[in-house]
């Protein structure tokens, strides 16, 4: 899992107002119907004050995904492959 500094306002019900939220990266993998692996990019976003859990959103890896994003994916790429996970 990566943290991001995702730039994404949004209203947080935690703190009842417009708040900056922090996005974590993370993947997983899942396998098709046909068997084929495919690794699932999952965007999590929370309040960055009160840590109140925003909304998630999922990439397939084809899709475009933000720079940040795109950044964090590399990075913990980078690290799965270091570790062979
Ligand atoms: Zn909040």
């Amino acid at each position: 899992m990566k943290n991001i500094h995702s730039q994404i306002t949004e209203f947080c019900t935690g703190c009842q107002k417009i708040q900056n939220l922090k996005g974590t990266v993370s993947i997983r993998e899942e396998k098709t119907p046909d068997g084929v692996k495919v690794k699932i990019i999952t965007t999590s976003y929370h309040c960055e004050i009160c840590n109140a859990f925003i909304r998630s959103e999922e990439h397939d890896p084809e899709n475009k995904l933000s720079t940040l994003e795109q950044k964090a994916y590399d990075e913990i790429s980078d690290k799965a492959s270091l570790y062979n996970l």
